[in-house]
């Protein structure tokens, strides 16, 4: 009998995908696109061969296991991630490899320490002879043994070892990691984010690919009267959100020209939400260059003053897209939270100014009505404001590749 593959090092990486509900076609696209990500993800650390079983995905990396891992772990639409060993599907072969992959788990153990401990098994070929209780038992008795630190406890395991027999090959393991999970970047189009240096925006970007959305940014920047600084925050954000979906894509909008044709118009009270009803009208018509299907804003209700029901209202108006807002209930500690799980709370606490900071009114509007909106925006050329600041956005390309690349603004 060979034992060939019962190694020190585990052989591939186990990917679980969750979504249960999906079906037919949908599934079939999910699992396409994460089987796209999933290569797209590790390419830059090493090369990998994918091999697609029902309902997993199995990812044979040539070595670099811990960097796999982790980069795994950034994948959304997976839900959790083991490094495997494999064994010929045959019982003997599973308990001498069962012994293996423990002896790797029992190192993290000090003398003397005990582990509650469970074996379980999944068969996903039923033409496996034995039932998988019966494989939980059988490993279990053959590796347990009185010197060993691991007691059985079937109910509050500690340590689990994991066995799935497949067709071809059982495979086993002791360490499970979470994934991200949601659904795999791009199953559900494209969307656009406004994205400020603050906490928010990051955070609805980062939800908003979590739930399938590819996502493309933009950001609203006022030379001269902000300086560089500002927008090179937002690229180093969006570089961060960059590294959860396939691409980091910004386009900066030069808005200076716009606040300051608002500010003629008069009604201080209204100035931050004719700023952005302007960004709105802008935002969609570059989300018809990238076929995105909606817009994504950080805003949540009762933040600040733009962010009261009448006044998203007012905003909303003005776009011509659906704006989602995933963070419309969330508490601003929620928010935190998140974003330091996401590695974009650091970046977004360093103080810069915004552009909607440039002539802040006194007093601003608590309960504007889109009429007044309206009537303010008709002593202005609207749509030559929007076509000329397009015509002076800048798109950039933060990939990974263009890391290095310098980017004028
Ligand atoms: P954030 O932390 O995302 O800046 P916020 O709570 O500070 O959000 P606002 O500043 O009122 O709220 O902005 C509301 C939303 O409008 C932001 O979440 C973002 O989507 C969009 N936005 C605001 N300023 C800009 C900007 N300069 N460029 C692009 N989008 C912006
Ligand atoms: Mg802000």
């Amino acid at each position: 009998m060979s034992f060939e593959s019962v190694s020190g090092a585990p052989e591939a990486v186990l990917v679980r995908y969750g979504e249960l509900m999906l079906k037919g076609a949908n599934r079939l696209d999910f699992e396409n696109t994460l089987a796209r990500n999933v290569r797209l993800a590790l390419e830059p650390i090493v090369p990998v061969r994918l091999q697609r079983e029902h309902a997993r995905l199995l990812v044979f990396p040539q070595g670099r296991m811990e960097a796999v891992l982790q980069r795994l772990q950034q994948v959304f639409g997976i839900s959790s991630v083991s490094p495997v060993w494999g064994a010929p599907c045959e019982s003997e072969a599973i308990v001498e490899c069962a012994r293996r992959v423990l002896e790797d788990a029992l190192l993290a153990i000090a003398p003397g320490e005990t582990r509650r401990f469970r074996v379980l098994s999944r068969r996903a070929d039923k033409r496996f002879p034995l039932g998988s209780m019966e494989l939980d038992r059988l490993v279990a008795a053959r590796i347990v043994q009185a010197s060993h630190p691991l007691r059985i406890d079937l109910d509050r395991p500690e340590l689990v070892l994991g066995i799935e027999v497949r067709e071809n090959r059982a495979w086993l393991y002791a360490r499970r990691e979470a994934g991200p999970g949601g659904l795999p970047v791009g199953t559900l189009g494209r969307a656009l984010c406004l994205v400020s240096g603050g906490i928010d925006s990051p955070v609805a970007a980062w939800m908003a690919m979590k739930r399938g959305c590819e996502v493309v940014f933009v950001t609203f920047h006022s030379p001269p009267y902000i300086g560089e600084n500002a927008v090179h925050k937002v690229m180093d954000l969006v570089r961060v959100l960059g590294r959860w979906q396939r691409s980091a894509r910004l386009y900066v909008v030069p808005f200076a020209p716009v606040q300051e044709a608002l500010c003629d118009a008069g009604a201080e009270s209204y100035r931050t939400i004719l700023y952005r009803r302007m960004m709105q009208r802008i935002a969609t018509h570059i989300a018809g260059l990238e076929r995105a299907g909606a817009l994504v804003t950080g805003e949540s209700l009762g933040q600040v003053a733009s962010q009261t029901m009448e006044n998203l209202a007012c905003i909303e108006q003005a776009a011509g897209l659906p704006v989602l807002r995933p963070l419309i209930c969330f508490d601003k500690q929620e928010t935190i939270a998140l974003a330091s799980r996401i590695g974009t709370y650091e970046l977004s606490s360093v103080q810069t100014p915004d552009c909607c900071s440039l002539f802040l009114p006194r007093h601003p509007v608590l309960r504007g009505s889109i009429a007044t909106c309206e009537e303010i925006e008709a002593r202005l050329d609207v749509d030559q404001l929007v076509r000329a600041a397009l015509a002076n956005t800048q798109p950039h390309n933060l990939g990974h590749t263009a890391r290095l690349r310098k980017v004028s603004t």
